[in-house]
């Protein structure tokens, strides 16, 4: 089951996203007569899980029959939270091999970092080339969206505190990352989190550490691995994050992304304006964006 946030007219909505359709959520909720939030996170926060597989199961009946629905191609897929509430957690060097093409050995804990609100875009949505970097790089990253507030959670019930999963491109901009030592300043410039282009319910993916992801540029393929080869996995992340820090409905958490990034080439391969990105991981879908000149 996939759920989007699109831009309607005006303001962003909610649907489910079947095969290639898209069924508007509050449209469905209301021809069944109930009334489910308009944004993200009040759906995360109000609606019972079983509630909104019913209602998913709805819109897969509803697109057999041929009902009320448009087709994805020609919706605007917004990020599907598109101003999270607070900073991005994201995780450095989760990959091993990645590590090691970043000239450093395999962290024996998590390495966190955040990306704030403004970075967030997306699918299909440019990022911005910004003056201020020559050196652009790409990093895709399952990521999973916090569905039940928590702290002190345990890594054996960390799973039952997420409500789905997503693709976020961890776009960095290499020099600057290097020039001020820590990392947020290189991984935090506008547009510098795609995401996308839906949530798939937890109840899809039951084990998040099977999961195949790639990155494309242009076609090429430059990052493909799977999730099984993450140092920490989604639940030690989890339980690590929340110890002593509470984890709240709608928060995402970045689990850090496998060998192939442009800085691990030799010479290194620098995005370029024009070139297109495509993170993909299995049981989610791709993520598409394009490199997009800065603005005159
Ligand atoms: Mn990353």
């Amino acid at each position: 089951m996939r759920i989007a946030t699109y831009q309607g007219a005006g303001e962003p909505r909610l649907g489910f996203v079947v095969n290639d359709r898209i069924v508007d959520l509050q449209t469905l909720a209301r021809r069944k007569k109930l009334s489910v939030p308009k944004d993200m996170v009040r759906l995360i926060e109000e609606t019972p899980t079983l509630a909104l597989r019913a209602l998913g199961r709805e819109a897969d009946a509803w697109v057999k029959a041929g009902r009320e629905s448009s087709p994805v191609s020609k919706t605007k897929l917004l990020a599907p939270i598109p101003r999270p509430a607070k900073n991005i957690f994201c995780m450095g060097r989760n990959y091993a091999e990645h590590a090691r093409e970043g000239g450093v050995a395999p962290p024996e804990v998590p390495v966190f970092f955040t990306k704030p609100p403004t970075t967030v875009i997306g699918h299909e949505t440019p990022v911005i080339h910004h003056r201020v970097t020559q050196s652009l790089d790409y990093e895709v990253e399952l990521v999973a969206v916090i569905g039940r507030r928590g702290r002190d959670i345990p890594a054996a019930k960390a799973l039952d505190y997420v409500f789905g999963y997503t693709i976020m491109n961890d776009v960095t901009a290499r020099d600057l990352q290097r020039r001020h030592q820590q990392w947020f300043k290189g991984k935090s410039l506008d547009t510098f989190a795609p995401m996308g282009p839906w949530i798939v319910l937890r109840s899809e993916i039951p084990d998040p550490q099977k999961l195949r992801l790639s990155m494309r540029v242009n076609g090429e393929v430059r990052q493909n691995s799977t999730t099984a080869s993450m140092l920490f996995s989604v639940a030690q992340l989890i339980e690590t994050l929340s110890a002593g820090m509470t984890l709240e409905c709608g928060d995402l958490l970045a689990t850090g992304t496998p060998e192939g990034v442009g800085m691990g080439f030799n010479p290194p391969r620098w995005l370029k304006v024009g070139d297109v990105l495509e993170a993909e991981v299995e049981s989610i879908g791709v993520l598409r964006n394009q490199i997009g000149a800065p603005a005159r």
